[in-house]
């Protein structure tokens, strides 16, 4: 018998060949400024744990309250039996945090692109995508079956060559672009790409995963950075970066809101989000609502590290966000890199092709406000100490 599966074996080999297989790392503590990974205490430069709410004790105590009252699992999709009054008050208070008509939560970020794109394109329709769109929002454009076009990234110039091009041959359209891209930290020109967008009768749809709690007053998010509220129509969202839980949400126009209700389809057919992750998520936006003080002290911590980087000699590349790439090149070189700090306790993950071009090998630095001074202190030394020995820096 011929094994049906020996070609996972040889794939599997070829990505190892190729230094692109995943091994995955263990945590055994909570996440925050430091971890214990794989046995050894590091300080943590690698988590979307943005304003340090992963293991934040007032949502800690808000989860085991709501479920001495709820239990844990909803035991139903939303539209059957799974929606707990606590799931509308979720609802209610993304949609006021965001400042905008209505709001629907999904299971993750990833589900809510995945439900929202085919809900609003199909077949006869197109999408204007940024070349360096999001997986999920790519998988989403995929499954809505609708043509899609990619324009250059963060370029509202090729979008509106692209519409000028091809709106016309299509039944509706949608423009789609990540918020923050994630690789490199910068952002798209939301303003510019609003005022495109406009003329073409597209709806036009911001993925906002780490804008959300980030930019924006307090972490209102990138259409409150551009103050262009009431004109973007679609804002999906995640509560698993900043919000330190786990969780989509899709902001905006209530109508589109409305129409999910009837045709999102992880809404539809896949369990409504558990009782922890709400009361969790409820308690982050208190928080948020509260005080600026976690974002502020993100953004203090993100001018401080970035300035002291740039100092040694590093390069960090377009970044605008807490996002900080270090620039280093060769794949190989990004990978010794990470051992090496990783030897000098900081976790600071590689990042090669196909997750960035070919030559653009970086370590990814993910500044949070769980940072105090001191760690931010030795993570800096630890950079210099690593970039001098592998001639990175002079
Ligand atoms: C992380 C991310 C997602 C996925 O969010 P989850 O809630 O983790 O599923 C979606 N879009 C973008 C742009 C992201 O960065």
């Amino acid at each position: 018998m011929t094994d049906k599966l020996a070609w996972v074996d040889e794939e599997l080999q070829a990505l190892k060949d190729a230094g692109l297989y995943n091994n995955i790392r263990t945590l055994g503590s909570p996440q925050g400024a430091w971890l214990d990974v794989d046995g050894k205490r590091v300080l943590n430069f690698c988590s979307n744990n943005y304003l340090g709410l992963a293991n934040h004790p007032r949502l800690v105590e808000a989860v085991k309250k709501a479920m001495e009252k709820y239990g844990v699992g909803p035991a139903a999709v939303r539209t059957i039996a799974g929606t707990m009054d606590m799931h509308v008050e979720l609802d209610e208070r993304l949609a006021k945090f965001k400042g905008v008509d209505s709001a629907i939560t999904f299971q993750s970020g990833f589900t809510a692109n995945l439900g929202t794109i085919p809900a609003l394109v199909g077949r006869e329709d197109v999408i204007f995508s940024d070349r360096l769109n999001h997986a999920s929002i790519i998988d989403g454009c995929r499954l809505s079956r609708a043509k899609i076009i990619a324009y250059e990234h963060a370029d509202a110039e090729d979008l509106k060559k692209q519409l000028e091009e091809h709106r016309s041959e299509y039944r509706r359209a949608l423009v789609v672009t990540d918020g923050v891209f994630s690789m490199d930290g910068d952002i798209a020109p939301l303003d510019k790409i609003y005022e495109v967008t406009k003329d073409y009768d597209a709806v036009l749809m911001v993925d906002d995963a780490h804008g959300e709690g980030v930019v924006g007053k307090g972490g209102r998010g990138i259409v409150d950075h551009f103050d262009l509220h009431g004109k973007v129509d679609v804002e999906v969202g995640t509560m698993s970066k900043a919000f330190g839980v786990m969780g989509g949400v899709v902001a905006g126009n209530s109508k589109v809101v409305e129409w999910l209700h009837q045709r999102g389809r992880p809404f539809l057919f896949s369990s409504a989000m558990s009782v922890p992750d709400v009361a969790a998520c409820l308690e982050a936006i208190n928080i948020l609502e509260e005080s600026t003080e976690l974002v502020d002290r993100l953004w203090a911590n993100t001018d401080l590290f970035k300035a002291e980087m740039k100092k040694l000699g590093f390069d960090t590349g377009e970044s605008v966000t807490p996002i900080t790439p270090v620039m280093l090149g060769e794949a190989a070189l990004a990978q010794e890199f990470s051992r090496a700090l990783y030897d000098a306790g900081v976790f600071g993950m590689a990042l090669g092709f196909p997750t960035v071009p070919q030559g653009a090998a970086r370590i990814r630095v993910m500044i949070s406000a769980a940072h105090s001074s001191d760690d931010l202190e030795q993570g800096l030394e630890a950079f210099e100490t690593v970039g001098k020995s592998l001639g990175v820096i002079g």
